[in-house]
């Protein structure tokens, strides 16, 4: 049996279907629809499964963090010890060995295991769980002292799986728009050295006698400067041409002569 997202409670503090569904199709469609590579590996054609595979450091580091929470928070919540040291090694294998295959598994605990290698890791991670959980977890809190019913801790731990999710989602949108502003940035900075290349060959008569030191700079050493400085050295020439324009022939400038 498939213990889906939709059978956790939608009233009483639960986590609605609805919202759990949206925020994984969400992360899957948004990621399809760009088609472009992933800004933190650059693998191409980055699709919706490389959200929780991508081989990134950082990315890794992030997801270890969270499963890290994820580990205390099953200490505190009455969860079955086995099932404590089983799920957080399974979560942090990302999929690349099946649940059935970690160590010293017990007996009562393989059909779960089994259920779930079938359902899939990328599933899990969405709250698709083998319904083998539930019921394992049930007869635990049974036994304890704890008064939380299994369908409020099944809430809570897809909650945790969701917010693995959503984090790197969020790593990677950052990350995604600071490549967006580099990518400004070096464009900006192509027109400027063409502007700069072109404006090489004004020629000293063409400026005010005063701004001849513009054309005197080291150009090698500005082509490779800052951007500000680059700007500054742009604008001034530009004004100094108009200036000289406007001495020679003592009238305004023509539209767009000095572009
Ligand atoms: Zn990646």
């Amino acid at each position: 049996m498939l213990f889906l997202v939709n059978q956790i409670c939608s009233d009483s503090g639960c986590l609605s279907r609805a919202r759990l569904f949206a925020q994984a199709k969400e992360h899957g469609t948004l990621v399809r629809s760009e088609h472009t590579s992933c800004p933190n590996c650059q693998t191409k054609q980055e699709d919706a499964s490389h959200l929780l595979h991508c081989p990134d450091a950082g990315r890794f580091s992030l997801f270890r963090t969270e499963v890290k929470k994820l580990e205390e928070w099953l200490c505190k919540s009455h969860t079955d010890p086995e099932l404590s040291r089983i799920l957080p090694l399974y979560i942090l294998r990302r999929g690349e060995s099946n649940l059935s295959e970690i160590q010293y598994l017990s007996r009562d605990l393989q059909p779960f295991a089994f259920e779930q290698d079938l359902i899939g890791w990328d599933n899990f991670m969405i709250g698709q769980i083998s319904g083998q959980l539930r019921q394992y977890q049930y007869v635990h809190l049974l036994n304890s002292p704890s008064i939380m019913s299994v369908d409020d801790w099944m809430a809570a731990f897809i909650g945790k799986l969701l917010h693995i999710v959503h984090g790197q989602w969020i790593y990677r949108n950052v990350s995604k728009h600071h490549e967006k502003l580099g990518s400004i940035r070096r464009a900006e900075r192509r027109e400027l050295l063409m502007e700069i290349d072109r404006l090489i060959h004004v020629r000293p008569e063409e400026v005010p006698e005063e701004s001849t030191f513009l054309l005197e700079v080291d150009f090698a050493r500005l082509r490779k400067g800052e951007l500000t400085s680059q700007n500054y050295w742009v604008h001034a020439i530009k004004a100094a041409m108009v200036a000289g324009r406007r001495r020679t022939f003592g009238t305004s400038p023509r539209r767009g002569a000095d572009s």
